[in-house]
């Protein structure tokens, strides 16, 4: 029998390699847009600043690939956050927490659900922190609250304006209190850049809920804006309203544009104008020498003059 041993050790690889070889498969070149469900070349997306191609509606991104298109020549430097116990609780169901973080940073090769980084909008700096909804639902537990006090005390340090672009499911449950005494963390870290006469933007991307909706957002001299019409932000989840009050919503409840009507959103600024209305608004704001370069029409121009009058008012009053 030794012959046929032989024979099969020979060809086993061989037929292993034949029915293992990896090949291009339609997912790993397709997606679905998340708001219109056309199938779009992942290729054509990414050309698009990761916005649809039919409908233009911003898709989920993550945080690198959000620096990659924010700053200048996708230039930008990370900036390490303070390292804390991630599971304070050593929380345990079906598998521990611990387990669950380790693969989160595995995966995304990032330390928690935020990543701080500085760099140039069309020459303005600024200090960004910006949240992976995909790593533990984007929740906000002790490091990710410890991280937005750095950035903020940061900014406040090097006189730099901070921009925040949350992606969150809220505070994080396995972090129980130490999770909720985030929320007036936050606040600390918002006033120092107040007290400085720095601004704050936040910029919300879908889905924006929970105790991030409760605290950032009511920052003092923080500037709320959306970059979609449809961007998510809640405090509770329609279910939840719904049963609570046992009535319809109203229709395009919790979109950006529905909160922009009531006053809560200060502003729509589509993915496709950050650069260029960022970066002029904080020249504005920070009353530097050389304003934005990329206004190119004049449409542009008198909304974004229109938006630094309200916010001007907004950071003087
Ligand atoms: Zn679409």
């Amino acid at each position: 029998m030794n012959w046929i041993t032989n024979i099969t050790k020979k060809l086993k690889p061989k037929l292993s390699n034949l029915f293992n070889k990896k090949t291009s498969t339609p997912s790993d070149l397709w997606t679905n847009c998340a708001s219109c469900s056309e199938i779009i070349y992942k290729e054509n997306i990414e050309k698009n600043l990761y916005c649809c191609t039919k409908c233009d509606e911003p898709q989920q991104i993550l945080p690198r690939q959000r620096f990659q298109i924010l700053f200048d020549d996708g230039i930008y430097t990370e900036l390490d956050t303070p390292k804390l116990n991630s599971d304070p609780l050593r929380w345990k169901d079906i598998t521990s927490f611990k387990d669950k973080v380790e693969a989160a940073r595995k995966k995304f090769n990032q330390r928690h659900a935020a990543i701080v980084a500085t760099g140039n909008i069309n020459s303005v700096p600024v200090v960004a922190y910006c949240m992976n909804q995909k790593f533990l639902g984007g929740s906000v537990g002790v490091e990710e609250g410890e991280a937005f006090v750095f950035a903020c005390k940061y900014a406040a340090e090097h006189n730099l304006p901070f921009l925040a672009f949350p992606q969150t499911g809220g505070q994080r449950m396995q972090h129980s209190a130490f999770a909720l005494m985030q929320m007036p963390k936050s606040i600390i870290g918002l006033q120092m850049l107040e007290e400085k006469g720095l601004p704050a933007i936040i910029m919300a991307t879908s889905p924006v809920a929970g105790g991030v909706t409760a605290s950032w957002f009511y920052g003092p001299s923080v500037f709320v804006f959306a970059e979609s019409e449809q961007t998510k932000i809640m405090f509770a989840g329609p279910g939840v309203i719904k049963r609570t009050i046992g009535e319809d919503l109203p229709e395009g409840f919790q979109t950006a544009n529905y909160l922009l009507k009531k006053g809560f959103v200060d502003r729509i600024i589509h993915r496709k104008h950050h650069r260029e209305e960022l970066s002029s608004l904080l020249s504005i704001l920070l009353k530097l020498d050389k304003p934005s370069q990329e206004i190119k029409d004049e449409s542009t121009l008198e909304t974004t003059m229109d938006t630094e009058r309200s916010l001007q008012t907004k950071i003087s009053g």
